[in-house]
């Protein structure tokens, strides 16, 4: 953030206003870390902050300090319009267009508050009056941690918020193994830990809290990758009927996309998963190297995300959206086996 825009936010904090924090749909663990250490650092300092959340999110999220007073949007529709209507502020976090909030597009774009935008995608719109958005950023927990520092603020980070940076920054990165996480990350990491932060205990609340039935959908998605050697690229399909099979529940596929990258030779791995609900194939894309698919989601599938992680969508059936997905494969050959 430049001193223009530290100065805009300090003014912005120095009166009282009536805040929302809003992640994007079906937010994750950077999305529920970083809009809930916001709102615990906000709070600290005497301001009215609510978060809205699209919708309802996994469970293994849910642990995080601060969580009982998230406002699902699906689940407390009338509570949640009116904290936006009546906002003077809404920051906007780990997005950066009003359609990654599903239903709450239009809502937003009707709102008469300013906006505080803090995000690490590409193409940020320009709705805020602030936009802190920068792409190298590890997460937007890590920049939470920022946003903090520049306001003076380190101090005041307590366990609880250091508990929900931690989360982010962990779940964005892998664990600290994607390229995004820099010595800068390690740092910020370490004074969290330093803080209260419980590595070794989020960790198990992320990661160990497999139920059978999920491990069991795990083998089922394993057994259906398609290995594309020519194209360095493995694809994952599940279907509506096959998630049904094994119990599913909201973050229950969550990670599997990354099996594919552990193939050797693999720089190509995506994951085709029925909605019928909603009636579309959700996508998630992931690459090594530098083959963007944040581009590929952007440019074929309604998408977008960042160069090694993205995602999008398809509103033909699965099987017409594999084959489709397998004859772009052929423009993208030397990219692939660049
Ligand atoms: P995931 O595959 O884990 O859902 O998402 C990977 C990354 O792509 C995340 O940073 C997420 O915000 C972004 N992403 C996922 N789905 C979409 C989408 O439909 N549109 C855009 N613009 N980004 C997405
Ligand atoms: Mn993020």
């Amino acid at each position: 953030m430049d001193s223009a825009n530290i100065q805009a936010v300090e003014k912005l904090l120095s009166v009282p206003q009536k805040i929302v924090i809003i992640p994007h749909k079906n937010p994750d663990g950077d999305a529920i870390g970083s809009t809930l250490a916001l709102w615990h650092y906000l709070k600290n300092r005497g301001q009215n902050a609510t978060i809205v959340s699209p919708n309802d999110y996994p469970k293994f999220l849910k642990w995080m300090p601060g969580n009982e007073r998230i406002l699902n949007f699906e689940a407390k529709n009338t509570q949640a319009l009116s904290a936006i209507k009546e906002a003077t502020l809404i920051f906007t976090l780990d997005f950066n267009h009003f359609g990654r909030t599903g239903q709450l597009e239009p809502i937003l774009e009707a709102a008469k508050a300013q906006y505080i935008m803090i995000d690490h995608h590409q193409a940020p719109s320009d709705y805020a009056v602030v936009t802190y958005s920068d792409v190298l950023m590890s997460s937007t927990c890590e920049m939470v941690y920022n946003f903090i520092e520049y306001l003076g603020d380190t101090d005041t980070i307590t366990s609880e918020m250091a508990n929900c940076i931690y989360t982010g920054i962990m779940t964005d990165t892998g664990s600290f193994k994607f390229q995004s996480t820099t010595s800068r990350t390690h740092q910020v990491i370490a004074d969290l830990i330093d803080k209260g932060a419980k590595n070794t205990e989020i960790h198990n609340r992320i990661y160990d809290t497999n139920s059978p039935s999920r491990l069991h959908l795990l083998g089922c998605a394993l057994k259906n990758m398609v290995i594309l050697d020519t194209y360095q690229t493995a694809y994952i399909t599940l279907s509506q009927e096959e998630l049904d099979a094994y119990n599913y529940k909201k973050g229950d596929t969550e990670g599997f996309v990354n099996y594919g990258l552990t193939l050797e030779g693999i720089r190509f791995a995506v994951i085709f998963i029925e909605n019928k609900e909603e009636g579309i194939i959700k996508i998630s894309f992931r690459s090594e190297g530098d083959f963007s698919v944040n581009q590929f989601a952007r440019k074929h599938f309604n998408g977008g995300g960042h160069d090694n992680a993205s995602g999008g969508r398809s509103d033909v059936s699965l099987e017409e959206t594999a084959t489709y997905f397998v004859s772009l494969l052929e423009n993208y050959k030397d990219k692939l086996n660049a």
